[in-house]
């Protein structure tokens, strides 16, 4: 296996000339990230195209222009963010004052999936930056152009004792892991997701983990049919439906079942024509591996709509199906394709039960008017995070954390959460000289009595 302390030394030693900690440092690297970001918009969407048969559309709005997107807003905010925050002090503190200053960790890893292959790996590095951190990089190898094409950004722009990528798959990985990191930040799998915890708990290194899971959809009754039809297979199809928050499954309540499938179907064909398998703009399948995993859901249930197939260019057709259960194959793992079961309900409370049973979703979307379903769901499943009449968008708003609970990850980022993420915060309290008070020492006249008055 590769060493790769030379570099995490190099990178510690970088780190102890407090040089990243500078704010014009970093406003510096963050602006100079853009620029190479917005210079090199066309090699990146081809890359995303050669990877995943990205559309310039989805290439610039889910990977590019976010990105742009998320530097501006850290660029606008950063200098107050950076501050000492000044908070309040108790009556017993009589006399001091108290701050929580934000420091960076020092050297962050960050290990990043191919769904997202850009975006996912540029999102947490903006975060590591803004919080004035040195990062190894180690994007996904299954999307290899866009991964070398980051390396060769990345590496040929800053020194390699600030931020470097390194490709490579799965030892590549471990290799870096086994290293003694002060942060690692993990895009990926739950089962991934546990090794890396495993081998961060080695040096107690603190970790984010933006995993996956089910993330289910429900559609109650009281709704506008047609628009969450259409929100649902704009939030499921994107991208092949390899979103890691994408509606996993659909509970539509039964009194509305019909309507809201001629409703999906509808909507599926406006977005992507009668036969969508002959659409050239459909993201394809990453690979092989996760075609054949995929195809073997079409067998589950009724097929009623999709269900085409193109093994040559890894394509399939965006797919519902009905009269699933949840003993079919569709329903064990996180899907990550584009293939959306529809299942019933009538009661709502087995249905909350059912979805607490199973893990922590990393997202949830709710189609309802009604107010009290609304505070029933909310209240009563804990999620990552989700939506209220619409899917993926609480992702696309720098102004909420993003991230999973339970088995759908540990941490959140986005905004000033990626500054806070990529930050220890040290409280420090800074006390008077100018007096003494005598009754926290014990051999204080009345001292108990004293302190009895303020500690109740
Ligand atoms: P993955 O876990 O297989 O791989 C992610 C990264 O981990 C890659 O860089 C890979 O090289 C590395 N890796 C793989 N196996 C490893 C091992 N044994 N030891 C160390 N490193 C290893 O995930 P993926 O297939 O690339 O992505 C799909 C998964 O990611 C889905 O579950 C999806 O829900 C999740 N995801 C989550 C988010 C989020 O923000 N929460 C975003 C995108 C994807």
């Amino acid at each position: 296996m590769k060493s790769y302390e030379t570099l995490i030394n190099r990178q510690k030693n970088f780190f102890n000339t407090h040089k990243t900690k500078d704010l014009s440092f970093r406003l510096e690297a963050l602006t100079t990230l853009k620029s190479v970001i917005t210079t090199h918009e066309k090699e990146l969407m081809d890359a995303l195209k050669r990877d995943l048969n990205k559309s310039e559309f989805d290439a610039y709005t889910t990977e590019i222009g976010f990105t742009l997107k998320e530097i501006s807003f850290i660029l606008r905010h950063l200098r107050s963010w950076a501050k000492p925050q000044k908070v309040k002090t108790p009556i017993t503190h009589m006399g001091s004052s108290s701050y929580i200053y934000s420091e960076p960790y020092g050297v962050s890893l960050i290990i990043s999936p191919w769904n997202y292959p850009f975006q996912l790996a540029m999102a947490p590095l903006i975060g590591a930056i803004a919080a004035g951190n040195c990062a190894i990089i180690k994007p996904s190898e299954l999307t290899p152009h866009t991964s070398k094409l980051i390396a060769q950004l990345i590496n040929d722009t800053f020194p390699e004792e600030y931020i470097f990528v390194e490709e490579g798959g799965v030892e590549t990985s471990q290799a870096l892991l086994s290293e003694n990191l002060d942060y690692i930040f993990f895009t990926g799998s739950v089962p991934v997701g546990k090794i890396i915890m495993e081998a961060a708990a080695k040096h107690l290194t603190p970790v984010t983990l933006e995993l996956g899971g089910k993330s289910p959809c429900i559609v109650d009754q009281d709704t506008n049919i047609k628009l969450a039809a259409k929100r649902i297979a704009w939030g499921k199809f994107l991208n092949a439906g390899q979103t890691c928050i994408a509606p996993d499954y659909v509970y539509v309540h039964q009194n509305i079942k019909d309507a809201f499938l001629e409703a999906l179907k509808t909507a599926i064909q406006e977005l992507y024509g009668e036969h969508p398998i002959r659409n050239n703009f459909l993201t394809h399948i990453v690979n092989e591996k996760h075609f054949n995993r995929l195809t073997t859901y079409l067998s589950d249930g009724t097929t009623f709509i999709g269900g085409n197939t193109d093994r040559d260019h890894l394509i399939i057709e965006p797919t519902v199906l009905t009269d699933i259960t949840w003993d079919d194959e569709a329903m064990q793992d996180e899907i990550f394709g584009p293939i959306l079961p529809v299942l019933e309900y009538n009661d709502m409370d087995s249905l909350i039960e059912g979805i607490n049973n199973s893990p922590n979703p990393l997202a949830l979307y709710l189609f309802t008017e009604n107010k009290d379903v609304q505070n029933n769901i909310l209240t009563n499943i804990s999620f990552g995070g989700g939506c209220i009449n619409d899917t993926i968008y609480h992702l696309a708003t720098p102004y909420l954390p993003f991230g999973g609970v339970g088995t759908s990850g540990t941490g959140a980022y986005h905004g000033k959460s990626s500054f806070d993420t990529f930050s220890h915060k040290k409280s420090v309290l800074k006390q008077t000289t100018l007096f003494d008070i005598p009754f926290r020492y014990p051999n204080a006249k009345n001292a108990l009595k004293r302190i009895k008055r303020f500690l109740k």
